[in-house]
């Protein structure tokens, strides 16, 4: 299995819009997508966009279950257990077609370390997309998995959490960036 870097906020790369898989891409698509969904466990996120290892096409990988380390463990001896893991999601050209209400929740991201910050979004929404299998799939979600949907589908985007905070707390977290990698340099 390959663990695939994650570009980090104020990666450039990190603002390109994705584009949707082809048919023809979608039968070469297993392997990146095991790639994407170990890389997310072993990072220990929720979920994770191509967008955020410089791959520009429409691929999501969501598992809200937490249960990192019996996972891990599974992916060292097998890498096909990851599949047979029906906590996790894999979506393909994902789309928002329904949302209702407003739900507020501390995220954070594996693109902007070291930052979390409320966010207000949709509360239940109706997600299309495609299966690793190319097959066609709705799924209604609310609470946690709805801002997971959320999170992830604004990475296809080219938007980041950090863009829907005050300009009060991005100008913060912008400093302690630059402190940070300073004394990268120092030591
Ligand atoms: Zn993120």
């Amino acid at each position: 299995m390959k663990f695939l870097n994650i570009l980090k906020y104020p990666d450039p790369a990190l603002r390109i819009k994705a584009q949707n898989v082809s048919e023809d891409e979608l039968k070469n698509i297993s392997k990146f997508a095991k790639y994407l969904a170990y890389t997310m466990y072993k990072a220990e996120g929720v979920g994770l966009a191509s967008t955020q290892v410089g791959i520009n096409k429409r691929i999501i990988v969501i598992d809200i279950s937490k249960k990192f380390d019996e996972n891990y463990e599974s992916f060292l001896k097998n890498q096909d257990i990851l599949f047979l893991n029906k906590n996790l999601i894999i979506a393909i050209n994902p789309e928002i077609i329904y949302k209702e209400g407003k739900i507020t929740h501390e995220e954070g991201c594996l693109s902007v370390p070291e930052f979390n910050a409320d966010i207000e979004r949709s509360n239940i929404i109706k997600v299309k997309a495609l299966g690793l299998d190319g097959k066609e799939f709705i799924t209604e979600a609310d609470g946690i998995l709805s801002i997971a949907f959320q999170h992830e589908i604004d990475h296809l985007d080219g938007i980041l959490f950090i863009d829907k905070v005050s300009p009060l707390k991005r100008t913060l977290y912008n400093a302690k960036l630059k402190k940070l990698k300073i004394k990268e340099k120092v030591h």
